[in-house]
């Protein structure tokens, strides 16, 4: 209620706010085209900032490159189930998604939404009625969301998962 007065006294609308995350690198442990539950690794601090984001009021909007769908390497039930075992982690750690949208195309397709292509948080923000420039993209990669971000005008944070440790590990 506190949160719709506020936007309705900022923006004049009823508008709400968005984290947009990537999901693999992001979020959970990159593999090649995740897909099986057990394969599911969830970073600590992608979990920090998903209830930090949560508890300023912004809605936790999942956006994903799959093209392991169209590439016929899993099926979108396959990818639903790795996604339901993703959201029931996320629960058990407080957090609440609202949507997950991704796209299952072929990078050769040409597509809109697949990143960095907008179409996927333009159509979010459509469905849900969400502010682009209170919200903000989050990503493992300045080449997909980093650009993504640039070509709509947001504010985004693209996190380095490439870290090695001290003296590097070649093993
Ligand atoms: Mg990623
Ligand atoms: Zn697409």
């Amino acid at each position: 209620m506190e949160k719709n007065l506020n936007s309705l006294t900022i923006n004049g609308s009823l508008s709400s706010k968005a984290l947009f995350i990537d999901r693999d690198g992001t979020i959970n442990v990159d593999c090649p085209y995740c897909h099986k539950p057990t394969d599911l690794k969830i970073y600590d601090d992608s979990i920090t900032m998903m209830r930090e984001y949560d508890a300023r009021g912004f809605d936790i909007v999942i956006v994903t490159n799959q093209s392991g769908i169209g590439r016929g390497y899993f099926t979108e039930d396959e990818m639903d189930g790795f996604n339901s075992a993703l959201k029931e982690k996320l629960t058990m750690h407080g957090i609440h998604i609202k949507a997950i949208y991704y796209c299952p195309h072929l990078p050769e397709a040409g597509c809109n939404c697949r990143k960095p292509g907008t179409g996927l948080v333009e159509r979010a923000a459509r469905e849900l009625d969400l502010d682009l420039k209170q919200s903000i993209i989050i990503g493992d990669r300045d080449d997909i969301e980093g650009e993504m971000a640039r070509k709509l005008g947001m504010n985004y944070v693209i996190i380095n998962r490439s870290k090695l440790p001290i003296g590097g590990n070649k093993s």
